[in-house]
């Protein structure tokens, strides 16, 4: 375990809210809170589980509830190490974790995670869905935005698209078109107390009840986006109940047509506490996930349906074409010609900034938002040529490529790699990817005997 120092520092308030509900419990309560626990969900995207966990360079236990993650038990360089960067795994609170079983999705179904960045539960949403269906993942402020395109693009996904709205315009354009919908609440973050310290600053009882506001204005903006039979999962990373169970009691008196449904009995997971706030009995199906009972800081969920039948006019996973002729077979030519799978056009659509994306979504729909991504970022036009984009590399594996070099980690070759640079090689020209231990780590260009790297310049270090 890493322990930070004690919670002396914490608000002395949220102490004794604690501990007047908590009684017994508190006190391994506040010494399990003040520890940090480094989780890891590995990306099934990346090969079977099994095989990445073997590959991990340190001693991980299973996250009981999850069976992407694991966690370890003392301080390791988990986000700076190369694994990271090729998207082999997320690193994630394994509490947090508990969101992508809960909401289930399936591959093939329509997704929103409605406040998405940086991307934790996003990624996991999509690596259950394995590229089928639609994902669209929503962050209102648009530099963390930008950061959840990042990792979207790192975990090697397909079918999301990134948009950077309020709950409020989204749903003027999307009602009822969601399977499922999860709101991963702004909230307090006393989950967070043992390693963000500015949560502890901003902490106040009238933090607690401003955030209790917002969360339910905001889970008012979302219901309608949710389609009838369909589901709406609320979480979040803080304790107090006024964020919690009163704000799922509060929707469910204004919105009759959703009603609380049973969680699965995760193993780890709790029964909600509604006496705590004077909210009704069937707030106790809500969970709750506690740092002293399970590895992570502890998080809040409740399961929303929204009654009715499925209707049955929602639109398909968009599969029409939006690129001239010329383009495509520009595009032929150069990404064809580095895959062994035959490329096709179904989804491929040119943006007015000449970049070539496979979108699930068909563009009349998304018209008018503001889009980050719409989709999986294939490649560019630039100069009357059509260049493969990292997002592609990132989301292949050595089988789909004609042309692939394998470097180890500690091969010299990769540093030359990372820092944009070039090597002589004098094999046929091309594009071809670099990958390290299997895993894509971008795309290099073959001529006049050299292997030059395309290595995004914003990552180069
Ligand atoms: N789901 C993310 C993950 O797993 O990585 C974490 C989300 S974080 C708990 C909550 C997010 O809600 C923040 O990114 C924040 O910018 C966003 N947010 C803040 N105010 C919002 C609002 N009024 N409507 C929607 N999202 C909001």
């Amino acid at each position: 375990m890493i322990t930070t120092p004690p919670a002396d520092a914490w608000p002395s308030e949220f102490i004794r809210r604690m501990r007047s509900w908590l009684g017994d419990e508190a006190d391994a309560f506040f010494t399990a809170l003040a520890q940090r626990d480094v989780g890891l969900r590995l990306n099934p995207l990346r090969g079977p589980l099994e095989d990445l966990k073997a590959r991990l360079p340190w001693e991980t236990q299973p996250v009981p509830w999850c069976p992407e993650g694991v966690w370890l038990q003392e301080e390791a360089p988990a986000g700076a190490h190369l694994y990271h960067t090729l998207g082999v795994y997320y690193v994630q609170d394994p509490s947090a974790m508990a969101a992508g079983v809960l909401l289930d999705p399936h591959p093939g179904e329509w997704v929103l995670d409605l406040a998405a960045a940086p991307g934790g539960k996003t990624t996991h949403i999509a690596t259950r869905m394995h590229g089928e269906g639609v994902l669209v993942a929503n962050e209102v402020v648009r530099r963390r935005a930008t950061v959840l395109a990042m990792n979207i693009e790192r975990m090697g996904v397909t079918n999301a698209l990134v948009i950077n709205e309020t709950p409020e315009r989204l749903a003027a354009r999307w009602a009822g078109l969601f399977d499922a919908v999860l709101v991963d609440a702004p909230c307090s973050g006393e989950g967070t107390f043992a390693r963000d310290s500015q949560a502890i600053r901003d902490w106040s009882v009238d933090t607690v009840s401003g955030n209790a506001r917002r969360q339910k204005q905001i889970l008012d903006q979302t219901a309608p986006l949710v389609q009838r039979g369909g589901r709406l999962l609320y979480g979040t990373c803080t304790f107090a109940p006024e964020e919690n169970e009163s704000v799922i009691a509060d929707f469910l008196t204004r919105h009759p047509d959703f009603a609380i449904a049973d969680l699965p009995a995760l193993p780890g997971l709790q029964p909600g506490h509604p006496e705590w706030v004077g909210a009704p009995d069937a707030l106790q199906r809500a969970g709750r996930f506690w740092p002293h009972t399970g590895p992570g800081h502890g998080h809040f969920y409740a399961l929303l349906r929204r009654q009715g039948e499925p209707p049955n006019d929602l639109p398909e996973r968009w599969t029409g074409s939006a690129i001239p002729g010329r383009i495509w077979n520009l595009y032929q030519k150069t990404v064809g010609a580095a895959l062994v799978m035959p490329v096709s056009d179904k989804g491929l659509l040119l943006t007015p900034t000449d970049d070539l994306y496979i979108t699930p979504l068909e563009p009349k729909l998304w018209d008018g938002l503001h889009v980050l991504r719409p989709g999986w970022w294939v490649a560019s036009l630039r100069h009357n040529k059509v260049w493969p984009d990292h997002a592609l590399a990132l989301a292949l594996r050595p089988e789909d490529v004609r042309d692939i070099v394998n470097l180890a980690q500690d091969d010299p070759r990769l540093e030359n790699y990372l820092q944009g640079g070039f090597w002589p090689d004098h094999g046929s020209p091309g594009y071809v990817l670099v990958a390290v231990d299997g895993f894509p780590v971008g795309w290099a260009k073959r001529g006049e005997g050299r292997l030059r790297s395309r290595y995004p310049l914003h990552l180069r270090g």
